[in-house]
């Protein structure tokens, strides 16, 4: 088994609709997001998949999420936000946590990656700060 991690980076937005103590504001956090590929075998350049291969994902990454507020759909805040500028505003369909936001990148690699049966996403792990982080394993 082989396999190769591919690290993505973002800022963003988000708070926590539920959560009791500081999260509950609206902050920020300097993400950091480690996706892994792994494979059987190797293709004939003898890699797993071919790094530049990440790049749509980074390219979705900071197009949609990069500098982004990330709000669960159900936070009744964003009405307050839709009465100013247009922003960069990231509706999801739960509390963005550094989990749910690892299984949402998970799901937006695996469409985004080539479809090749040699390699699959294997996990992907987001740093939310420099101590905390949360991993996705698609199962
Ligand atoms: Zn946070």
């Amino acid at each position: 088994m082989y396999s190769v991690t591919k690290e993505i980076k973002w800022e963003m937005g988000h708070r926590l609709t539920l959560h009791k103590g500081k999260c509950f504001n609206l902050h920020g956090h300097s993400y950091r997001a480690f996706i892994t590929i792994e494979s059987n075998g190797l293709d004939d350049n003898g890699m797993v998949m071919d790094f530049y291969k990440f790049g749509p994902v980074k390219d979705w990454v900071d197009l949609v999420w990069d500098h982004a507020m990330m709000l669960n759909e159900a936070d009744p805040i964003y009405n307050l936000h839709q009465l100013g500028r247009d922003y960069k505003l990231v509706l999801v369909p739960g509390e963005p946590t550094a989990e749910n936001i690892a299984r949402w990148l998970f799901e937006a690699a695996a469409k985004i990656l080539p479809d090749e049966i040699t390699f699959w996403i294997s996990h992907v792990t987001v740093w939310e700060t420099a101590t905390s982080n949360a991993t996705y394993n698609g199962i």
